[in-house]
């Protein structure tokens, strides 16, 4: 598996290069959600660093023996229950879609004297099944989240929808994020993050192409 980790790493740097950005500006978060524990060592083995999980309890499972070798990102949905976990486990929580989350998250970190990097995603193709924020609402819930809850915000975070040109929804991201003096974007996955480098990511969410086709046991 880590041949295809290689081969992830020198498309990203060649991405860069085209782009004219710098070598390294752009981070790969391996998602290794779902992914057997076997498909998961080698990568770390090789040397990876950064993982993306989308469910909290299974992160805490597979991830705790390892804790202090990883950054670990939560990209996945989180809800207000699981909010003290996700704050003490996660490096960095992707997925600040709603008030009540926001309000929750500002509360425990608080508590906890500890705050995750924090990522506002954007339901950038404005798709009913999808979460995030709608484009219209993202400049009022990060004013929300700064100014109200006082959240110390990284960046943004979209999923584009799956049949689009996916360049001007990571374009429209990129508007948002520098019209809110946000640095960090967090988009393109194994399909188009060649495109997402292009367009000004600076971390691309790569799973299936680094660990192969995930697998989903039955609950
Ligand atoms: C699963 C997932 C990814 C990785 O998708 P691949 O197509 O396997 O690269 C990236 N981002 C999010 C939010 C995901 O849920």
């Amino acid at each position: 598996m880590s041949h295809a980790l290689a081969s992830i790493r020198s498309r990203i740097a060649a991405a860069e290069t085209t782009a004219g950005r710098a070598a390294g500006s752009v981070t790969l978060v391996a998602v290794s959600k779902t992914q057997p524990w076997d498909h998961i060592a080698p990568v770390l083995a090789a040397g990876q660093r950064v993982f993306g999980e989308n469910r909290v309890q299974e992160a805490m499972e597979r991830w705790t023996p390892h804790r202090q070798d990883v950054e670990l990102h939560l990209i996945g949905p989180l809800q207000t229950n699981k909010v003290r976990d996700a704050v003490a486990f996660f490096d960095v929580i992707e997925t600040v879609d709603r008030e009540k989350l926001a309000r929750a998250l500002a509360g425990e970190i608080a508590r906890q004297g500890k705050a995750p990097r924090l990522y506002i995603q954007v339901n950038i193709g404005e798709e009913p099944q999808k979460a995030g924020i709608a484009p219209a609402e993202a400049d009022g819930f990060i004013a929300l989240c700064r100014d109200q809850l006082g959240l110390a915000l990284e960046g943004l975070m979209c999923i584009p929808p799956a049949d689009d040109d996916p360049a001007p929804h990571f374009a429209r991201l990129r508007a948002i994020a520098d019209r809110n003096g946000l640095a960090k974007l967090s988009m393109g996955m194994s399909d188009d993050f060649e495109i997402a480098v292009r367009e000004g990511a600076t971390s691309v969410r790569v799973g299936s192409a680094i660990f192969g086709s995930r697998t989903y046991p039955p609950a």
